[in-house]
């Protein structure tokens, strides 16, 4: 796998053993299975007393102590957590808001390339090549700030979330890679169009009406009074079934920003447009947060995206924000050689 580019020579070997669902490859140790046989061949000649040659098998079952402990779920989770850069992820799964199992949704259905996915758990490992982590793990005698911004540390979350050159350029377009999936399922639901485009190619209109329904797509919203936040990624309002829902996106850093907190931020941040709207329009308005970890954690309230529309898969947007993460870490490496 290393050979092949399938997983990244210093991320966590424990991983590739674990399942999926908690973030593994879900790999069969071959080691592990290979033990257990042969286990289960000494205890069958041991106990039916068989006249064998006890000393020249492979089995050694002429020796006293055949333990064998098998390697346990628990027992790998132990070791990934115990590192101290592969276990920083592992971590961000442990907090209480933190909805595991949908996290690895991404990682379940194995869509992506073996390659992109060992390059992702690379990310998540934070083993990747950053300037920090040439100065300071490989020792290597170079400047460890940012190749964009030059005066903060070229750590893998300044990469993904915090650089203030990428923000508007690649974290934009991150982000609106997954605005655009929501607004071109809205435009396929009212009839607007009938062939679908690939998201990156697809260029949502400001403004789109039809049969009583309006999508605005990062439009100013005239209010009666000034709110400080008019401007949501999406705002649909269907004047039929007299509801209207506002829609903002975000893909924070896992491991710093509480995605939990980013939800509860974006809900208070859009609570003055709902009322204004309310009041002008006569519907009844919902702010939906859709947020979505850099390297793919999303909480417990992941569901709420359910109430988007019933066509839009939790795995799309994080497959979205994971391949737009991978896109800026390799554009950073890049600049490197
Ligand atoms: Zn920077």
């Amino acid at each position: 796998m290393k050979e092949n580019h399938m997983h990244h020579p210093h991320a966590s070997m424990a991983q590739l053993y674990l399942p999926r669902r908690v973030g593994g490859r879900g790999l069969l140790n071959l080691t592990d299975l290979c033990r257990g046989q042969e286990a289960g061949l000494r205890d069958y000649f041991l106990k039916k007393d068989l006249p064998i040659h006890k000393g020249y098998t492979p089995l050694f079952l002429s020796e006293e102590d055949h333990g064998f402990e098998k390697t346990t779920l628990q027992s790998r989770l132990d070791e990934w957590s115990m590192k101290s850069l592969h276990g920083q992820f592992h971590a961000t799964l442990q907090k209480d808001n933190i909805d595991v199992e949908a996290s690895m949704t991404w990682l379940q259905k194995g869509t992506l390339f073996p390659e992109t996915e060992g390059f992702i758990l690379a990310i998540q490992d934070h083993v990747v090549a950053t300037n920090n982590y040439q100065k300071y793990i490989l020792m290597e005698n170079i400047s460890n700030k940012c190749c964009f911004c030059g005066t903060i540390t070229e750590s893998i979350q300044h990469t993904i979330d915090g650089c203030p050159v990428l923000s508007y350029s690649e974290y934009l377009h991150r982000h609106n890679n997954i605005t655009k999936i929501i607004h071109q399922q809205f435009a396929k639901d009212n009839g607007l169009f009938r062939e679908e485009t690939p998201h990156f190619k697809y260029q949502p209109t400001r403004i789109h009406e039809k049969d009583g329904v309006k999508i605005y797509w990062d439009e100013p919203i005239a209010t009666d009074h000034t709110v400080a936040h008019n401007r949501p990624d999406i705002l649909v309002l269907d004047r039929k079934n007299k509801r209207a829902d506002i829609i903002d996106i975000a893909i924070p850093n896992d491991k710093n920003y509480n995605i939990g907190e980013k939800e509860h931020e974006k809900i208070m941040k859009y609570q003055d447009l709902k009322m204004e709207i309310e009041k002008l329009w006569k519907v009844r308005v919902e702010v939906i947060p859709v947020v979505i970890g850099a390297v793919g954690a999303v909480t417990k309230k992941h569901d709420s995206i359910k109430k988007i529309d019933e066509s839009i898969w939790l795995e799309d947007f994080q497959k979205t924000a994971l391949l737009g993460t991978a896109r800026i870490v390799q554009n950073v490496l890049q600049l490197h050689n």
